[in-house]
């Protein structure tokens, strides 16, 4: 059985490498290529995923499996080795009923799709991604074709981010969860908003980065193995636990843009840096799913980035590196301008009130188009009609309307985001219960003290990678299902304070 093993892991490790090394080629394409590289670099990232998946779904690794399967049935259910040949195995199912081919079509043109992107969104054009959201389209509906039987066409789609998740779940869990937002941020609107001058002025872009990269570091970010350089939109990726890196963009006339989006993308790196280094080169190596992996990059954003705690140490620095600015600005002044609520067009800049809202126009948008109810040409009026009746704003043009991140248009539309929002949900539990477990925290972020919760965050959620499933991760941290009450109670108690809501 060991020599089994061990050869099922040689195997997976060389399938973990070709998926790497496309992962080199995804960061390089987002920051440093030219956009004459586009076409060749849609056909070389095709080439590798095709590879891994002919690799990976060969019928080796599913002989392999078989005859591991009693050994797997001897060990404990949380054991490495039983872990390793259960994910394995569910990954290997999934990955047989697609044929290569279709993975190689699906990532040339996810390629393809991005690079006609870049070009469309300074120029406002949606006609120009029109097509290629279509097929884009028409291949998330082949993809969840291989998979029939499902409940609903996005099923299998939100499978491959969110195992074990539904639409049916989701609906149910997103309606509850608007029930509650509406109402609080009806009662914000109604007050008079913080001024929020102080953090729109001119901020250099050098001295942010700089900024971002100190909170980062301070945070426990490791840049031994991490690395930060500029992209149009921000991400993490990792090409080893080793070798996990983020990008940001910086705004020049707002100061919370960087450092915010600095802090959420080092939580995804912080959490695959985490991950168990035994897991390196397995299906365990990597974070479990889209929606914990948001719920780690939201909780070092907001629950703890925009905490008053967190700002009260990290300020004076801040005040330090723009004397200018914010040199004569009172903290909870600038507490209240990083907390400010109010309706606004760009997701990722949102608050974390109306933030929830915008995934769930999002979510249902996509729900429309794989249904075949909502043509892709009718998308950017479909689009503007969700900011209109849920957040009370019209975008001004579709730049900053439908084409305003690159999502929908690296070539999967359906299944990816449900993961923000249920992120936001998570984030909530674990914390909640890391602060039951350490009530200390909150001083020692004060002080500018990060590693109680670094560690229990490793301890409990990096360290296992995809060893769990998201709904057995959080059982295991917070004793429970899936809840919103932590997020509702948490927005309530403190949007209530800054608000002064009754
Ligand atoms: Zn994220």
């Amino acid at each position: 059985m060991e020599e089994k093993l061990k050869e099922l892991k040689n195997r997976l490790q060389e399938i973990y490498d070709l998926e790497c090394a496309s992962s080199v080629l995804g960061w390089d394409q987002n920051t440093y290529m030219p956009p004459g590289g586009g076409p060749a670099r849609a056909r070389q990232l095709a080439l590798l995923r095709r590879l891994s998946h002919e690799k990976f779904s060969s019928p080796g690794i599913g002989k392999l499996l078989d005859d591991l399967q009693p050994y797997e049935e001897s060990q404990p259910y949380d054991s490495d080795e039983a872990s390793l040949i259960r994910v394995t195995r569910r990954k290997y199912e999934k990955a047989v009923k697609v044929p290569p081919s279709f993975t190689a079509e699906m990532a040339r043109h996810g390629a393809s799709s991005r690079n006609a992107w870049v070009e469309a969104r300074p120029k406002n054009d949606f006609s120009m991604v029109e097509p290629y959201l279509e097929k884009s389209l028409e291949l998330r509906q082949q993809l969840a074709d291989y998979f029939p039987g499902y409940e609903h066409v996005m099923d299998p789609l939100i499978d491959y981010s969110d195992y074990g998740m539904k639409v049916s779940d989701i609906k149910l869990l997103f309606g509850e969860l608007k029930k509650e937002l509406v109402p609080l941020a009806e009662k914000i609107a109604s007050q008079e908003p913080p001024d929020d001058s102080c953090a729109r002025q001119h901020f250099p872009e050098e001295k942010q980065l700089m900024l971002g990269l100190e909170v980062a570091k301070r945070i426990g970010y490791d840049f031994d193995r991490g690395r930060e350089d500029k992209a149009p939109h921000p991400f993490a990726t990792r090409f080893s636990i080793d070798d996990v890196r983020i990008t940001t963009r910086v705004l020049e006339d707002d100061v919370r843009g960087a450092l915010f989006a600095t802090m959420h993308e080092s939580g995804h790196a912080m959490y695959e840096q985490g991950v168990k280094k035994e897991f390196e080169g397995t299906p365990l190596g990597r974070g479990t799913s889209s929606g914990v992996h948001e719920s780690q990059s939201r909780l070092w954003e907001n629950l703890v980035g925009r905490s008053r705690g967190c700002l009260s140490y990290f300020y004076p620095r801040i005040q330090e590196v723009f004397p200018e600015q914010l040199g004569s600005v009172p903290l909870e002044t600038f507490y209240r301008a990083v907390n400010r609520v109010s309706s606004s067009l760009i997701r990722v800049y949102a608050d974390e009130v109306t933030y929830n809202l915008h995934v769930m126009i999002r979510f249902g948008l996509e729900i429309e188009l794989l249904e075949g109810n909502l043509p892709v040409r009718d998308l950017p009026e479909a689009w503007n009609e969700g900011y209109r009746k849920e957040l009370g704003i019209t975008p001004p043009d579709d730049k900053d309307g439908v084409m305003q991140d690159i999502h929908w248009y690296g070539g999967g539309i359906g299944g990816g985001f449900q993961g923000y929002t249920l992120g936001n949900i998570m984030n909530a539990q674990f914390y909640e219960a890391v602060l039951a477990a350490h009530p200390e925290i909150r001083s020692e972020i004060e002080k500018g003290k990060f590693s109680t919760l670094y560690d229990w965050l490793r301890e409990n959620i990096w360290q296992h990678g995809s060893k769990f499933t998201t709904h057995e991760l959080v059982e295991r941290v917070t004793g429970g299902p899936i809840s919103i009450e932590p997020l509702v109670n948490y927005l309530k108690t403190k949007f209530g304070e800054i608000y002064n809501l009754k």
